[in-house]
């Protein structure tokens, strides 16, 4: 069993919701959405967080936020708008230490974010 959740889940050691699959990048339903649309977008390598991207990561970056855009369309949010939201370490509000971006839509959005 991997030791990460997020790893876990990509290994489909942990049953989640899936939306996508593709080689280096997936997503998965959140398990408690905060959003009509609340969809996780992370690559399968594990890397924990925002702060530890670095050029070589650049493609695979890329693909996150093509992925992104991709889900937003599908679920009908990309015309109307959405948020993306990457937590960075603790006090960013990051829960979980492998990286992923929030896609959230379906509702009016806020700001100043709690
Ligand atoms: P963070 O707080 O790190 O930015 O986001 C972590 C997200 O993962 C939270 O929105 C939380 O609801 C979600 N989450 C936590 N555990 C699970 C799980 O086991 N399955 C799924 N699908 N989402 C999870
Ligand atoms: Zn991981």
């Amino acid at each position: 069993m991997s030791q990460c959740l997020f790893c876990a889940i990509a290994a489909h050691e942990i049953p989640a919701t899936f939306v996508r699959e593709q080689d280096d990048v997936f997503a998965i339903r959140d398990v408690n959405p905060q959003a009509p649309t609340h969809v996780l977008v992370l690559p399968r390598e594990h890397i924990e967080s925002a702060a530890a991207l670095t050029t070589a990561h650049g493609e695979l970056w890329h693909r996150m936020l093509m992925t992104a855009q991709e889900i937003a369309r599908d679920e009908g949010v990309a015309d109307g708008g959405y948020r993306l939201v990457v937590n960075v370490g603790s006090q960013g509000g990051q829960t979980v230490s492998h990286l992923h971006v929030h896609v959230l839509g379906g509702r009016q959005m806020t700001w100043p974010p709690g």
